[in-house]
């Protein structure tokens, strides 16, 4: 995978113009140095060296103590020097590694290191705008000069799911540092695949005699460009593999070439020959010389990263890990699921130990709690406020109140259905509502007064003759149908497991 990204900074890579490119009036953030005006010269913006490094320790790259700066030239409307001023030989960093994990039956292997070869910085290009009848094309350099990331992967890739998964984990990453939104939509964060298959155990002819080759036999790699999404990566490279394995199986052989995704007819369509480093003519930009990443950047300090937290996640609080996944995927969610723990950790000490309580009954109801917690969280909230188009950073309930209904969930002082109704009207009112005053004004609270029940449910046996009748005939299942017809009786706030032994008891 190659991987570019646009660095949030405040200025561009290498002038003061506002690094703005998708709010601001087209050209209105330029300069003589993003423009190439001759005779301007480049001076690196500090901040970007300082978030490559970030980004290159994020990623457990080794960082280089002498990194500089080259000229990648070629031809394009959209590079108004005629070269690009990137980094060759000389990177921030490289050597890193991404860890991925996945559920088992969801790839081909359920772990997965992904070797990262490089990070470096460069600038981006302008961007170009065609008229719909195709005659005209407008340029606009508020985009020239914009700082990139290009961060480079082992091919260690071996599955669609894998690719996915890697970008996926990058944009995390990248959010975590705080140094791009890294919305591919947007174009902030933009991946190239480079597929080639591998034919395991191969011959080779040395000097005659046919011997095995050693491990694999690379095919000449594919490059695909113009992907804008995470499915979109998935699906270019499982079209991919589908494809040259069908020319390998006819024996046919291919040209390293550079193909474009097609959205409309989910396909990969040829683009062109790809270009070599030698077609690009790389030499040192003369103008910036060449500087060590770690003297120039203050100390950097890596917040903990989505590995980390996912880890922590699972063994400190006992989340599953579909869970997890899914609250560590966005640093606001996890902040707010951390906090609501805290709250429960808290509400559970407040609760009366027996002296039977041994450390494995708490560790259990600890964890009871974290897998009720992670799923209200992943499931229910987050669907009430998918549904609502609320934002995690909009979000008006506060931890401490989600938190209490959870508590009164676990504590069976609601039941799921009315819990739901209560998290609907927290959500809908303006206001931070406390989730028992809710319960208590509504009468959504469990019923579980065994005089109350049992009056339902002699009602429910008096008026359901036949149904009773058969159950007491054998027919088990009829046993669902009147608890259901005492739920309904109660509008929904009996305790079912209540309603359930008091029928047994009655229809015995
Ligand atoms: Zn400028």
């Amino acid at each position: 995978m190659e991987i570019h990204v646009e660095l949030k900074t405040e200025s561009k890579m290498f002038c003061g113009c506002k690094n703005d490119p998708y709010r601001s009036e087209p050209n209105a953030n330029i300069c003589e140095i993003c423009l190439a005006h001759p005779g301007s010269l480049p001076v690196p913006n500090k901040t970007a060296i300082e978030w490559a490094v970030k980004i290159a320790k994020a990623l457990k790259c080794r960082v280089l103590d002498e990194s500089k700066f080259d000229r990648k030239n070629y031809f394009y409307p959209d590079l108004p020097k005629g070269y690009q001023i990137s980094q060759y030989d000389r990177p921030i960093g490289e050597n890193g590694l991404i860890e991925l994990e996945f559920l088992p039956g969801k790839n081909i292997r359920e772990k997965a290191k992904i070797g990262i070869t490089r990070a470096h910085l460069e600038e981006d290009t302008a961007k170009l705008a065609h008229s719909a009848n195709g005659k005209e094309t407008l340029v606009d350099f508020n985009r020239s000069g914009v700082p990139l990331v290009e961060i480079v992967s082992d091919p260690d890739i071996q599955s669609a799911a894998e690719a996915k998964a890697y970008c996926q984990e990058l944009q995390t990453i990248l959010r975590y540092l705080n140094v791009s939104e890294a919305e591919m939509e947007k174009g902030q964060m933009r991946c190239e695949v480079n597929i080639s298959l591998q034919e395991e155990n191969k011959f080779s002819i040395k000097n005659g005699i046919v011997e095995p080759a050693k491990g694999y036999k690379l095919n000449p790699k594919v490059e695909v460009k113009n992907i804008n999404s995470f499915r979109a990566v998935e699906k270019s490279v499982a079209f991919e593999i589908k494809r040259q394995t069908e020319m390998l199986e006819k024996g046919e052989i291919w040209q390293q070439e550079t193909r474009g995704w097609n959205e409309n007819k989910q396909a990969t369509v040829w683009q062109r020959i790809k270009e070599t480093s030698a077609d690009y003519r790389y030499f040192p930009e003369p103008d910036i010389p060449p500087f060590n990443p770690l003297k120039i950047t203050s100390d950097v300090d890596l917040p903990e990263m989505p590995a980390e937290k996912r880890i922590r996640f699972r063994e400190e609080y006992g989340f599953s890990f579909a869970d997890t996944d899914i609250l560590t995927s966005d640093i606001n969610w996890a902040n707010y699921a951390e906090r609501t723990m805290s709250e429960l950790a808290d509400w559970l000490h407040t609760l009366p130990e027996t002296e039977s309580d041994t450390d494995k009954i708490i560790q259990n109801k600890k964890n009871q709690m974290a897998r009720l917690a992670g799923g209200w969280i992943t499931s229910k909230l987050m669907g009430a406020m998918a549904e609502r188009k609320i934002d995690i950073r909009i979000l008006k309930i506060k931890p401490e109140n989600f938190a209490e209904l959870v508590a009164l969930i676990y504590a069976n002082r609601v039941n799921s259905t009315n819990a739901q109704k209560i998290l609907s009207e927290m959500l809908d009112t303006n206001v931070d509502m406390d989730p028992t005053h809710i319960m208590e004004e509504k009468g959504y609270g469990q019923i579980s007064d065994e005089g109350k029940l049992a009056e339902a449910v002699e009602e429910v046996i008096k008026n359901y003759p036949a149904q009773v009748a058969q159950y007491k005939a054998g027919k088990e299942p009829l046993l669902q149908f009147l608890k259901g017809m005492v739920m309904k009786a109660t509008e929904g706030s009996a305790d079912p497991q209540a309603v359930e032994k008091i029928l047994r008891e009655k229809l015995r």
